[in-house]
């Protein structure tokens, strides 16, 4: 019998990569459910193809649409919200692989590590905005969180090399987005259609933007503050154009772990579905005389503001990452919506964190009311 995994947010990017990991494994993961927000139909071949026990969809026409689809007396349609915690935290679940965007995914990712279950984390914002509380519970209920975000999951590789307290540095990489080499003056005029061609990476929308304004790197510092328990001045943002280099560890002895590899998604995944265990690839053919040249430089924090203001949140801790992080959330939706321009999306997410009185040591409602008021603050800034 294989490991029972639960995939929340089936139906986007990481979903899918996942069910493709999944489908060239059958004797060794079998699909126990599947979540989805608004793709009914893509649901519904899922769970023909995976015919999982479970499934549940969040977003009520969706989901009365997939009720109309499903013929399968097999699979259980379970109440949308409070239904994707029960998967999160079921009994019969090995691994819980949580693909939810935003911080709609953090209810999930608590629920699973307080049920003990193995949490496969790609939704960063969970981490970013209840780290403490994720971290508290998994320490209480001895639940494994391994990430699935590549850098992450580069570091957590890399980390097997020396211990915790011989860290000196962790070197975070990206590939500076579509935008790496636009002057800020040209920011003004940035289309929705340039934001979404990513140079390297398919995602979905919301990360793709996050990586055009590098929100994304600065999620994934607070991000790797919290998963790996180091101070926020120890992490280095480096840009590297090739993202064949997915981050690295300076230990004390100045030596530096690297992991390399194509960029591809269900690397990561697979690691984090398979730890301890290493799982063979098809796709093995990796060339680095092909690859010929890596590339290194600086980000340019002047350009690229979120990135410093993570170094400030991580500082300042409590409920500021949720109003960072909502605010974001509400002005990438309004760029998508072209109701503001890209340039503004920094903007309104710094003013929500300049007016926010932060609540240390936050209990979830608090962190969920923080995330509500930074919601309300941007949406009133955009107007
Ligand atoms: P996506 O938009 O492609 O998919 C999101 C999934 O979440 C969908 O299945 C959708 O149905 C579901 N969803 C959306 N809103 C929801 C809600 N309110 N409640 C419940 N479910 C909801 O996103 P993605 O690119 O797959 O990213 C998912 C997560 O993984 C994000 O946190 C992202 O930062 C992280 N991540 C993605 C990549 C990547 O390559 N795509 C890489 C690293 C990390
Ligand atoms: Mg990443």
């Amino acid at each position: 019998m294989g490991k029972k995994l639960v995939i929340l947010g089936s139906t986007g990017s990481i979903g899918q990569s996942a069910l493709e990991v999944v489908a060239r494994n059958p004797e060794r993961i079998e699909i126990l459910g599947l979540t989805a927000h608004t793709r009914a139909d893509m649901l519904r071949d899922q769970v023909g193809q995976f015919r999982p026990k479970y499934a549940a969809v969040t977003d009520p026409a969706a989901r009365e649409h997939f009720a109309g689809l499903i013929d399968s007396p097999d699979v259980e349609l379970l109440p949308p919200t409070e239904g994707i915690e029960m998967l999160a935290a079921h009994s019969d679940a090995d691994i819980v692989l949580n693909a939810i965007v935003g911080a709609a995914g953090l209810k999930a990712s608590l629920a699973a590590v307080r049920a003990g279950n193995r949490l496969a984390l790609a939704n960063k914002e969970s981490m970013v905005i209840g780290g403490d509380l994720i971290n508290a519970a998994a320490a209480i209920s001895g639940a494994e969180i391994i990430p699935v975000d590549s850098e992450h999951s580069a570091i957590w590789q890399a980390l097997v090399s020396g211990r915790k307290r011989e860290i000196k540095k962790i070197l975070l990489t990206g590939s500076g987005g579509p935008f790496r080499e636009t002057p800020r003056s040209e920011f003004d005029s940035i289309t929705k259609q340039q934001a979404l061609s990513h140079p390297i990476w398919k995602m979905g929308a919301k990360i793709t933007i996050d990586s055009a304004t590098m929100m994304n790197k600065a999620l994934e510092i607070i991000e790797a503050v919290n998963l790996f328990r180091v101070p926020a001045d120890k992490i280095e943002v480096v840009v590297h154009p090739q993202s064949i280099i997915h981050s690295m560890v300076e230990f004390v002895d100045s030596s530096i772990i690297a992991q390399l590899s194509y960029p591809d998604m269900r690397l990561p995944i697979a690691y984090a579905l398979f730890y301890p265990e290493r799982h063979p690839a098809e796709n093995g053919h990796f060339n680095l005389t092909e690859i010929g040249k890596l590339t290194f430089q600086k980000p340019d924090f002047e350009k690229f503001v979120l990135i410093p203001m993570a170094y400030r949140i991580a500082r300042i801790g409590g409920t500021a990452a949720a109003v960072f992080n909502a605010a974001n959330e509400v002005a990438v939706e309004a760029f998508l919506n072209d109701a503001v321009k890209f340039s503004r999306i920094p903007d309104i997410v710094i003013a929500a964190v300049e007016k926010h009185a932060p609540v240390l040591n936050p209990s979830l409602e608090e962190i969920l009311e923080a995330d509500r008021w930074a919601r309300e603050n941007a949406k009133t800034m955009i107007g």
